[in-house]
């Protein structure tokens, strides 16, 4: 009998899964369980170009119908409601369920919600798939002039660029200290604020949400914790994910945030794997445990798991995480992960910054805003097993990243 594999979420990992799954050779069945409607499409776009009508939908979407018929995958269009791990079955919120031999979980993560009296106003947008963006889109072009964006985040901050580029009057608000705390050191922060605040954005931090204030049920303000009142006609907010894991929590697998999976994406049940943004996987020589939200990490990681699947490879996850965040005419690229990082090398030039993040006395990540080389350079040093800069070296005058992990590489060649 012929095997089949069941991928529930059709988002960036679960179809960049099929793909490489066809793409090694894989000849069993694919069935892909996604509960939105349509084709499965990218999410990067929707707080960028899709925004601005600079991308049409025929572009979103990663292959047209004909694809997935071409290449025997069974699109079934339903929530996955339950695992029943004995008898290997997904049950389906239409009343049905689909048996596997093997079944990968590729659900995401869902928009953390916004807990605070008028959250359920008109016009306040979250923005994390298609049907968010297009509300908002329908918003901005019906009236809305003046925005508060509630998180200072990758999301919250992209929309804030195309609002003032739309020439909406734009207000940020955060509780943190920073821009995109979570993620970068304080000099990107401080690039990417002073940028914001030239582009005509207000930025507030330091300030909780309050409430939303609203007239007949439409949204007409924010008051901040402190109570300030920001008058708004559409409200956007952008604070943060959670994993798609209680699936996985109700069959007994284990959770923390996200699906608990090992250096080689496999749960606890030898028949079940997770990957992209809903899986905690074991990352790095030290085994760090990790759940990443990007683009990357979904694609790699589905990739690393057609081999296995197609060719019973069984290698360890390992690739060096990258992202990267387009706003206005800036481009964040972050290779590597800074969390935990304790110093920092600048390397400044008039149009652009990078910037050297060490743990410990090691390079481990490095931030490059409008220096797409360092980027590439950094990509290259963190995957190899080659030397690294130290802190006094990268801080040296005249240090070029690109030159450095070139001989790096070089002598690691001769070696
Ligand atoms: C607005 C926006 C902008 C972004 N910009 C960037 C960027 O610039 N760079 C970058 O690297 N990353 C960016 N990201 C993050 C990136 O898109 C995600 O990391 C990536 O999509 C993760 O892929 P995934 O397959 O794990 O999850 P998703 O792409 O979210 O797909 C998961 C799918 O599973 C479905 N699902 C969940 N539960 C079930 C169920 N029970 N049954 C059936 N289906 C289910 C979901 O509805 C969804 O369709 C952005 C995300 C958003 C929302």
């Amino acid at each position: 009998m012929t095997e089949r594999i069941v991928i529930v979420g059709a988002g960036q990992a679960g179809f960049q899964l099929v793909l490489s799954l066809r793409l090694a050779g894989y000849g069993g069945a694919i069935v892909l369980v996604g509960d939105e409607p349509g084709l499965p499409y990218q999410r990067p776009p929707l707080s960028k170009a899709y925004l601005l009508d600079k991308l049409p939908l025929s572009e979103l979407v990663f292959r047209p119908e004909d694809f997935f018929v071409e290449n025997r995958i069974q699109r079934i269009a339903a929530t996955a409601t339950a695992i029943d791990r004995k008898s290997r079955r997904v049950l389906l919120d239409r009343g049905d369920a689909v048996e596997y031999d093997r079944l990968v979980l590729a659900m995401g993560a869902y928009r953390r919600e916004l807990r605070v009296e008028g959250a359920d106003l008109e016009r306040v947008h979250g923005l994390a798939t298609l049907g968010d963006a297009d509300r908002l889109k329908s918003a901005l072009r019906n009236g809305c002039r003046q925005t508060v964006i509630i998180g200072a985040g990758f999301i919250g901050l992209e929309f804030a660029s195309v609002a003032r580029h739309l020439g909406l009057d734009v207000t940020v608000v955060d509780a943190a200290s920073r821009a995109m705390v979570r993620a970068v050191s304080p000099a990107v922060s401080a690039y990417f604020e002073a940028h914001h605040s030239q582009q005509g954005t207000r930025l507030l931090f330091g300030e909780g949400v309050g409430r939303i204030t609203g007239l007949g049920g439409t949204v007409t303000g924010v008051e901040t914790s402190s109570g300030q009142l920001l008058p708004a006609d559409c409200v956007v907010t952008g604070i943060g994910v959670i994993p798609n894991d209680v699936l996985a929590r109700d069959c007994g697998l284990e959770v923390d945030n996200g699906i608990i999976v090992d250096g080689q994406l496999a749960t606890g049940d030898q028949n079940i794997f997770a990957i992209g943004d809903c899986c905690n996987f074991l990352f790095g020589p030290a085994g760090t445990r990790c759940r990443l939200e990007s683009v990357q990490n979904a694609t790699d990681q589905a990739r690393l798991l057609a081999a296995r699947l197609a060719k019973g490879e069984h290698a360890q996850y390992s690739a060096v995480p990258w992202f990267w965040s387009d706003q206005g005419n800036l481009k964040l690229q972050i290779a590597g992960l800074a969390a935990g990082c304790d110093e920092f090398v600048e390397l400044r030039e008039a149009n652009g910054l990078s910037v050297l993040c060490f743990r410990k006395g090691v390079l481990a990540a490095v931030e490059s805003i409008n220096r797409p080389a360092d980027h590439m350079a950094a990509r290259r040093l963190l995957a190899s097993v080659g030397r690294r800069p130290t802190p006094a070296e990268a801080g040296r005058d005249g240090f070029v990243l690109k030159r450095f992990t070139a001989d790096a590489t070089a002598q690691n060649m001769t070696e």
